[in-house]
Parts: C-alpha cells; structure tokens; sequence
C-alpha cells in the first residue's frame, strides 16, 4: 500500500514537471512548438511572422480562438534562454487551458542567431544589433529595424490588433511598465491599470514592480515602449529569474511564479488598447548613457 502511494506520487511529479532545458537550439524550439500543435490541434495553430536577415523562419504558436488578441514575446536576447523556456512551458499551459475569449499568439524566440549562439546580439552581416534597442521611440533608438526580427514583429502587432504584450528576458526579478526610456517624465496616463497588471502578473512570483526606467534604466528603441507608444498597446516587460544562465531548477522556480502570473495578467488586462499614448514628457538624451545593455 505505501509503496503504491510512493509510486503514485513519483509518477504524478514526473507529469507534473516542466519540460526545461538548458541546452536548446533553435530548431529544437521549433520541434516543441510543432509538437505542441500536433497534440493540441484544437487549440493551436503554428504562424511564422517573417524571416531572420539569414532567412530563418521567426514561428510562433497562436493558442485560443477569442477574438481579443494578446502577444507573449521571448528572447530579444539571445543569451537569455530562461525566457524561451518560459514562453515553451507557458504556450503548453495555454494549450492545454486557452484563456477565454482570447487568442495568446507565442513567439519563443525572437532573436534566432543569437539564441544558438547564447549571444545577447543578433549578428547581420558581421554587425551584432541589439534587438531591443531596434525599434522607432520617441526618445531615439540604435535603429530603427536594422534587424528583419524587429521589423517582423512591429508588422505582426500592427495586423494582428495585439491589445496587450509581456515580452520577456532575465535577469533579474521584475515585472515593469511604460515609459522606460531616456526622460524623467516616466509617467503614462495609465499608472493605476498598469499597476494592476503587474500586481496581478507578480502575485505568485512576488517579483518587484515599477516603472521600466525607475526599476531598472532608461533604454530608447526597446519594443515594450515602441508597441505602447505607437499602438497604445498595454505592455509589459518581465525580467525574469535571478541569471542569465539559470538552471534546471532554477527555471523551475521561474515557470511555478511566472506562468500563473501571465495568465492572471492577461485574464485582467484591459479589453481594448489605451487611447492616449503618445509621449508629451521631455526627452533627457543624458539619461542614456545609463543604458547598461545587461538586461
Ligand atoms: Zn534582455
């Protein structure tokens, strides 16, 4: 009898176990989301948002068939791996459990070259780009769309009426809102709702909230702001886990905070993008130099 019960938990604890890796390359993130679509085809269907500069397919896995849509994006950075093992294990949870009314469109890996190679960078031509400073902003960028994947996505939110966005990295614990870029006016007429949203986004992880460029730094081009900013899009960036190298283990911890905090955010999230998104502050062009690239 006991032996029975300790079996049957063995068995329950490798189900429940996240599928993780430390060690995957791009195509093996390709073969998880096909399998995905191939044992859930009631709920997923596979997209490709544009090719890489070295022709590579950008996929993703669209989950649901609500007709409000919402974006989860990893992996702007190449060398942070913990946030394409977030969005894999995250698409599975969707899979097996749409949220209402919505469509969650998942895109593992952004910056492909760089994630084989766990390189921050996206390497065109033998430049290295960094992929989230690539993008239009109203305080500058490094960009914009030197970069194919940047350009790809800008075009996918645009078709697609992407109401709210995470887009995720490491490495550190946070959950963090609009303006991050180089002002002292950080402040969006939407403080309260995007508070809200973190707040809902960290209550299993416990992460720290804020505003991007309070917690964390200024950055100009980065695509949290860009989908805001030019679409009113509610957007949230999440920095996940403690390294840029996490275990097993520790992505474990990561998944258990971080999957329910997604869904919880997106089940709140507003139902209709934010009306007054321009930027009115004053650009600090100073402030840039605080821009430390780590993130
Ligand atoms: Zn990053």
């Amino acid at each position: 009898m006991k032996l029975g019960i300790t079996l049957l938990i063995c068995i329950f604890s490798l189900v429940a176990k996240a599928d993780l890796s430390t060690d995957r390359s791009y195509k093996d993130v390709v073969n998880y989301i096909h399998n995905l679509a191939t044992k859930y085809p009631q709920t997923t269907q596979l997209f490709t948002i544009g090719f890489s500069n070295d022709g590579v397919a950008i996929e993703g896995i669209q989950i649901g068939n609500g007709p409000m849509h919402n974006l989860v994006v990893g992996t702007h950075h190449g060398n942070e791996y913990g946030s394409t093992e977030l969005a894999l294990n995250f698409a599975e949870s969707l899979a097996q459990s749409p949220i209402a009314g919505q469509t969650l469109y998942v895109i593992p890996v952004l910056n492909i070259n760089g994630y084989n190679n766990r390189d921050r960078y996206e390497k065109v031509n033998g430049k290295y780009y960094d992929p989230n400073r690539d993008y239009p902003g109203p305080c500058g960028t490094e960009g914009p769309h030197n970069l194919n994947s940047t350009k790809a996505l800008a075009n996918f939110i645009d078709q697609k009426n992407i109401i709210s966005s995470a887009t995720l990295h490491t490495y550190w614990p946070a959950a963090v809102y609009p303006w991050g870029i180089s002002t002292e006016d950080v402040d969006t007429p939407y403080t309260s709702t995007f508070v809200e949203m973190v707040n809902a986004a960290t209550e299993a992880s416990h992460y720290s909230v804020g505003n991007s460029t309070v917690l964390i730094y200024p950055a100009d081009g980065a695509f949290e702001d860009y989908a805001y900013w030019k679409h009113g899009i509610w957007s949230i960036l999440f920095e996940v886990g403690h390294s840029h190298s996490p275990s097993v283990s520790d992505m474990d911890e990561m998944i258990k905070g971080n999957v329910p905090g997604l869904r919880k955010m997106f089940e709140m999230a507003p139902q209709a993008r934010a009306e007054k998104h321009d930027f009115t502050g004053k650009c600090s062009i100073g402030l840039r130099a605080l821009d430390l690239h780590i993130e």
